[in-house]
C-alpha cells in the first residue's frame, strides 16, 4: 500500500472495534483478568498492554502508522522529540562510549548530544556532515551511533548521506537519522540504508503545533545488525534489570523493545494516549500538507531570490540553490518542506522586518500550518558576539522562515510590504 492510504488506515482495525475515529485509551493501567495473563504478559509470552508508561493502545496505533510510513519493523512514540533522541542513543551507548553527531543539527540535540550526555560519560565527536570527509577517522571500537539529520534544522543542509552509511556499514555502527523536517513524505532514510529514524511530531506531524511528541522507527533488518556484533553487547548479554533476559534470543525487534522494556521503563517520558491521538489525526493529512508547504516554500524562495534587498536565500528545493542536486537525489520531487532561510544587510533591517509581518508569527517553531519568523541572531543565538555569529554561519541579518498553508500570494505581499 501507499503512503497516503497507509497513514489513514494503517494499524487499526475499524470493523473490531465499530468507530471510524481510533479510541482515546485515557487509562493508566488494564485489566488482565486473571493471574495468569498478568504474568504471560510480564514474561512477554503474550504481548499486550500492561500499563500506559509502557504501552497504549492509542499510541500502538501511532505507532505501527509510522513504522509502515517509513517502511520499518516497529516504532516507539514519546513524549517529544528530545526523548526520542535520548532513547534512540542510551539504547546504543553507555558510560564509556562515544558517539558522533553530525555539526549542522538542531540546536537542542546538539545541548543533548554533546552536554547532556557527556555527564552521563558519553562523549560525542562531530563531524563535517556536507561531506562526511573526516567521519572515518573519528571511529574506534568506543563508537557506538553516529547521528545526523536529513534536513538540518534551522541550517538547512542536506548531509551526504550515502556516504555516512557505507561507513556506517563498513564498522557494523547504527546510524541514527532525525527525519523532522523532511518527514517520510519527503524521504525515507530506512530506505537509503539508515538503521534508525528519529522524529519530533511536535512539527510537521502534528501540524497544527497542538501536540508534543516523538517517535523512534527501527529498520527491517536492526536484529541481524545487533546480534553477535560485539559492538553492542547489551543486546547480546543478559539483562540483569529483567531477569537476565537476552534481547537476542527474542523474535522480536529488539532495538525498540528494549527501548520499551528498560528505558521508558524506569526513565517515563511517555506519550500521553491524547497526544497520540492528536498526532494520528496529523498523520492522516501529513502527505497533503507536507506537499503544499514545500511548493508554497518554493514559491516564497523564488519572489526572495528576485528581491533586491535579499541578500541570499537557501532553499534546496530551489533549482539555483548549492544543495539542489542533493534535494533532487535523496528527496521525492525534490521538494524539501516549508523551512527556508534568508539573508538582509543587518540586524536592524532583520528586526524591521520581524515587526512589519502580519501575517507571519515570530515563534520559534517549525512545521505549523501557520506561517512563522524567526531571527536566530536576536533569539536561539543571542548570547553569541557578531564575529561568533558569522562564524557559526548565522550570520545577523539571516532570517529563517517556516512557511504555513495560507495563499502564496497573501505571504508573498506580506514579505513584500515588510522588505519595504
Ligand atoms: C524540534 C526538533 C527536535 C526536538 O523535538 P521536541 O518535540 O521539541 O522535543 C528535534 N529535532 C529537530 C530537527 C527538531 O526540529
Amino acid at each position: 500500500m501507499e503512503q497516503e492510504t497507509l497513514a489513514l488506515h494503517h494499524g487499526y482495525d475499524k470493523q473490531a472495534f465499530g468507530t471510524m475515529s481510533v479510541p482515546i485509551y485515557q487509562t493508566t493501567a488494564y485489566d488482565f483478568g486473571s493471574a495468569e495473563t498478568a504474568a504471560n504478559r510480564f514474561a512477554l509470552k503474550e504481548l499486550g498492554p500492561i500499563y500506559t508508561r509502557l504501552n497504549n493502545p492509542t499510541t500502538d496505533v501511532l505507532e505501527a502508522r509510522i513504522s509502515a510510513l517509513e517502511n520499518g519493523e516497529a516504532a516507539i512514540a514519546t513524549a517529544s522529540g528530545q526523548a526520542a533522541i535520548f532513547f534512540a542513543i542510551a539504547n546504543l551507548a553507555e558510560v564509556g562510549d562515544n558517539i558522533l553527531v553530525a555539526k549542522k543539527v538542531y540546536g537542542g540535540s546538539t545541548t543533548l548530544l554533546t552536554h547532556t550526555l557527556k555527564r552521563f560519560g558519553i562523549n560525542a565527536r562531530v563531524f563535517e556532515s556536507d561531506h562526511a570527509d573526516d567521519l572515518e577517522a573519528l571511529i574506534d571500537n568506543k563508537t557506538k551511533a553516529i547521528f545526523f539529520e536529513s534536513l538540518s534544522n534551522p541550517q538547512i543542509a542536506i548531509p551526504n548521506i550515502e556516504k555516512i552509511v557505507a561507513i556506517a556499514k563498513k564498522y557494523n555502527i547504527i546510524t541514527v537519522c532525525d527525519n523532522t523536517v523532511a518527514t517520510p513524505i519527503l524521504f525515507q532514510p530506512l530506505n537509503h540504508g539508515v538503521d534508525v529514524s528519529v522524529h519530533s511530531a511536535s512539527k510537521y506531524i502534528s501540524g497544527q503545533g497542538s501536540a508534543m511528541g516523538g517517535l523512534i522507527v527501527e529498520a527491517k533488518n536492526l536484529n541481524d545488525k545487533l546480534i553477535d556484533n560485539p559492538r553492542y553487547p547489551q543486546f547480546n548479554e543478559p539483562d540483569e534489570s529483567y531477569h537476565g533476559l537476552i534481547y537476542a534470543t527474542l523474535p522480536f525487534p529488539i532495538f525498540s523493545l528494549r527501548i520499551r522494556l528498560s528505558l521508558i521503563r524506569d526513565i517515563g517520558a511517555t506519550i500521553a494516549p491524547f497526544n497520540s491521538w492528536l498526532l494520528i489525526q496529523g498523520l492522516e493529512t501529513l502527505s497533503l500538507r507536507v506537499k503544499e508547504h514545500s511548493r508554497n516554500a518554493y514559491k516564497v524562495a523564488k519572489f526572495l531570490s528576485s528581491h533586491p534587498k535579499v541578500l541570499k536565500v537557501s532553499y534546496p528545493g530551489l533549482e539555483s540553490d548549492p544543495l539542489h542536486a542533493r534535494a533532487k537525489q535523496y528527496f521525492k520531487e525534490a521538494q524539501t518542506s516549508g523551512l527556508l532561510s534568508f539573508e538582509v544587510k543587518d540586524l536592524e533591517s532583520a528586526k524591521q522586518i520581524l515587526n512589519s509581518t502580519k501575517i507571519f508569527s515570530v515563534v520559534v517553531n517549525i512545521g505549523d500550518s501557520k506561517s512563522i519568523i524567526t531571527h536566530p541572531a536576536s533569539t536561539t543565538h543571542q548570547q553569541l558576539s557578531i564575529e561568533e555569529l558569522e562564524k557559526s554561519g548565522i550570520q545577523a541579518g539571516l532570517i529563517r522562515l517556516s512557511i504555513g498553508l495560507e495563499n502564496t500570494d497573501d505571504l508573498i505581499e506580506d514579505l513584500k510590504i515588510a522588505l519595504g
